[in-house]
């Protein structure tokens, strides 16, 4: 049986402890499609026919998403199934948004948990990860100064308190994971991975993998960090929809279906286990296939709806939201006549 199973922070991680496993510095190998044409610049050659890149191709611009470098990245992928427009916004507007305390602490923190793999085992400590945390955070500060405006006392200077406050709760969020897992007992095959597949009709499939285990046995395990609550049961299909997806793109990549896909939410300190296989693969293969042929015909027509739901609170474009009294800004992209009801819908 295939379902997703859950530990928490208070002892009950029980029977597959990562201890229990040795995941060494290897690659997945073995028979499959054809190595993937890469899409952006290499950074660096990887062993055993793997590629890491640094940067994802923006698509040129363009009528048909065919005809634009068709991809579609989990995070994307989500975006229209929770809101047609939310993902013309994105994808096709690019309209700003406004940074949150909340993803720039995520990627902070993700930068520490990436880090933390460079220190010998054995000196991965909470007190050595959370050394790594303020540099983390003053080079992205440097990279992207506008998150500067996040604490700005509105005098021009620093909120103290609030940075503070901020860089305390990082903290327990890197404390936390050490309750979860043993660094020391774990060697990533890759971390950041970007992935990347082109589906038979052209869609290409892409996202970056937080980390890649590999056991000696050539088990693949998907590991992603997530910095919020663990869903709720209900919710743990959507959670889980993005790992598929890494699952899928690697499994295409390599011809190799990942073992298990594990999802550490450092909020709450739950780790949500799930074990693949193909038929659930395929399905959201299916499924990602559908999507895409929605996108495609929304592009076309313009036709891009309004999904009003609770998750509108979080959306920065309720100013342009017909739900919300908006007018959207003129349509980039020609638009070409309907000549036919949409032949999939998004979900
Ligand atoms: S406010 Fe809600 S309905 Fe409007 S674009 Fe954003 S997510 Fe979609």
């Amino acid at each position: 049986m295939h379902r997703a199973f859950r530990d928490g922070a208070d002892g009950a991680v029980g029977h597959e402890r990562d201890g229990c496993y040795w995941w060494v510095l290897e690659v997945p190998r073995g028979p499959g499609p054809p190595a993937p044409v890469p899409r952006a610049v290499p950074r660096a050659p990887y062993p055993g026919g793997m590629t890491e890149t640094g940067t994802e191709t923006t698509p040129a611009a363009g009528p048909d998403p065919a005809a634009r470098g068709a991809s579609l990245s989990p995070s994307r992928a989500s975006d229209f199934m929770q809101c047609p427009l939310l993902y013309r916004f994105r994808v096709l507007d690019k309209l700003p948004e406004k940074p949150s305390a909340a993803a720039t602490r995520g990627t902070v923190v993700h930068t520490v948990l990436e880090r933390l793999f460079d220190i010998p085992r054995g000196d991965r400590t909470p007190e050595a990860a959370l050394r790594l945390l303020r540099p983390a955070w003053d080079e992205l500060l440097a990279k992207r100064p506008e998150l500067a405006e996040l604490f700005d006392d509105g005098e021009g200077g620093v909120a103290a308190a609030e940075l503070a406050d901020w860089l305390g709760g990082a903290e327990q969020l890197v404390e936390r994971y050490f309750t979860l897992e043993d660094p020391n007992m774990l060697e990533p095959a890759r971390r950041e991975l970007y992935v990347e597949t082109k589906l038979d009709d052209g869609l290409t499939l892409r996202g970056y993998v937080d980390r890649l285990d590999v056991a000696p046995t050539g088990d693949v395990r998907v590991v992603d960090y997530k910095t919020g609550k663990a869903p709720s049961a209900r919710f743990e299909d959507k959670a889980l929809f993005q790992m598929k997806f890494y699952a899928l793109v690697l499994w295409r990549q390599y011809g190799r279906l990942p073992r298990r896909l594990q999802l550490v939410y450092l909020g709450s300190g739950d780790i949500v286990r799930y074990d693949p296989d193909e038929q659930d693969l395929l399905a959201v293969e299916r499924k990602l296939r559908a999507l895409w042929t929605a996108i495609q015909q929304a592009t076309r027509t313009g036709d891009w709806r309004p999904n009003r739901t609770k998750l509108c609170g979080w959306c920065d474009h309720q100013a342009v939201c017909p739900e919300f009294g908006g007018t959207p800004p003129a349509y980039p992209l020609p638009v070409v006549a309907v000549t036919g009801p949409a032949e999939t819908s998004a979900e």
